[in-house]
């Protein structure tokens, strides 16, 4: 069967095209297709890129202005030109979306179906930014595909099943009956890292405490036992907890009244400055890029040192929350940009953790492997870097829904 699945970022697009028979393979296989839209290099318009398994590539500036028109012509290279690799759009038999935000009632993959879509649409009141281009991008392939099965799979369904005293805020208990609660983001990947995680280890996924870090543009962690998510540290949205790219994570909620109280400070004013102007770019006026800001960092900036201190600081001290959470550990998971590719981020956060007898192999970790496991070969908690493939566990959610 052939699966599309969509990934909708706010300034990306990806998407790519799988081919699976009746065995779900062990390892993720290669795309038959793969493209991606980026939003960011050129004000006002997109860059597409398109590459098949059979080595054929394609690079080209995009004209169209809206999303719907741009998810159009990426798709139209699946059956065109030189990234061709199917003759009809028939070909495709179901297409698995993101979706961020699934709220209460979404706690696993779900077959979309005008309820499921109104409920997406009512959720963007949580999920502002993404849950509008989610639906979208569904409402597209209806157009292009008519009624081909879509599904879509959940950023919030691995936390579903928090315990309340994780995700209750301790605010008027009128919060939790309006919906103002933790649900957690990131879960497709860290789902994806904390299954990977147990192949790789060779342990029953059911039996593993894994602490899994996600760290790309935004960060979280997530704490599993059992299979499932049973703490995280994103919450009513993904601007909770660690400090990211450009978000802030947890801050004293008294700052927010402070500066609400300042008459030039408005809520647009205050969503701008924690999601786009804070975290290591708001404290080392380099970047959001942690590459950057290492950079800067050896060209003597303070700043920037002082950005990466904190990120640190507060990955530990998030680790530690959810180790108390877990009450022991078996293996730390680092994932995405950051934790795949920062050796330095990955020490300094391992430093700490001795007490519990984790120690890693110090040459190990400076190369990065994928999917390997970097702890010293007499430390007490393996530490894991797994390339996080969200793509493949969307692709995955399709293939176990098409078989029910
Ligand atoms: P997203 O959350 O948008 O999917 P990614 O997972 O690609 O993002 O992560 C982006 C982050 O990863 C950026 O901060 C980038 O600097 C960081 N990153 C990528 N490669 C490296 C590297 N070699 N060393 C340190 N950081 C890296």
């Amino acid at each position: 069967m052939k699966i599309l699945v969509l990934n909708a970022g706010s300034s990306s697009q990806k998407s790519c095209l799988y081919e699976l028979n009746d065995t779900l393979p062990d390892r993720p296989p290669q795309p038959l297709w793969e493209a991606k839209i980026d939003w960011t290099q050129r004000e006002g318009a997109g860059e597409l890129q398109v590459k098949t398994a059979a080595g054929h590539t394609l690079e080209e500036d995009f004209t169209s202005d809206s999303r719907a028109g741009a998810i159009a012509q990426m798709l139209e290279t699946l059956w065109h030109g030189e990234t061709q690799v199917i003759n009809s759009l028939n070909e495709i038999d179901i297409v698995g979306h993101r979706v961020v935000h699934g709220g209460r009632k979404y706690q696993q993959s779900t077959l979309i179906s005008p309820e499921v879509k109104q409920e997406i649409a009512r959720l963007s009141e949580f999920a502002p930014i993404h849950n509008p281009i989610n639906l979208e991008g569904i409402e597209t392939i209806e157009k292009i595909l008519g009624n081909v099965p879509q599904v879509a799979v959940f950023d919030t369904a691995f936390h579903a099943q928090l315990p309340p005293a994780a995700f209750v805020y301790p605010g008027p208990y009128e919060w939790l009956e309006n919906g103002i609660r933790r649900y957690g983001f990131h879960g497709i990947s860290h789902q994806y890292c904390a299954r990977r995680a147990a192949e790789i280890l060779n342990r029953d996924f059911a039996d593993l405490r894994l602490i899994s870090c996600h760290l790309g543009n935004g960060c979280s962690l997530a704490a599993v036992r059992g299979g499932r998510s049973v703490d995280t540290t994103m919450g009513f949205t993904p601007l909770d907890g660690l400090m990211m790219g450009s978000r802030s994570g947890a801050i004293d909620p008294g700052i927010i009244i402070h500066l609400l109280r300042r008459s030039d400070c408005s809520p647009e004013k205050l969503d701008n400055i924690l999601n786009r102007n804070s975290g290591l770019k708001g404290i080392s006026g380099v970047s959001s890029d942690m590459r950057l800001v290492a950079e800067a960092i050896k060209d003597g900036n303070d700043r920037a040192q002082l950005a990466l201190d904190i990120y640190v600081h507060r990955l530990r001290a998030g680790i530690g929350a959810m180790l108390a959470s877990l009450g022991g550990l078996d293996a730390l998971i680092f994932t995405a940009g950051v934790g795949e590719n920062s050796a330095v981020v990955r020490a300094a956060v391992c430093e700490v953790f001795g007490f519990i007898g984790l120690k890693l192999d110090g040459e190990k970790n400076l190369n990065s492997p994928v999917d390997d496991d970097v702890a010293a070969v007499d430390s007490a908690v393996r530490v894991l870097v797994v390339h996080t493939q969200e793509d493949w566990e969307i692709a995955r959610e399709c293939w176990d829904i098409s078989r029910r």
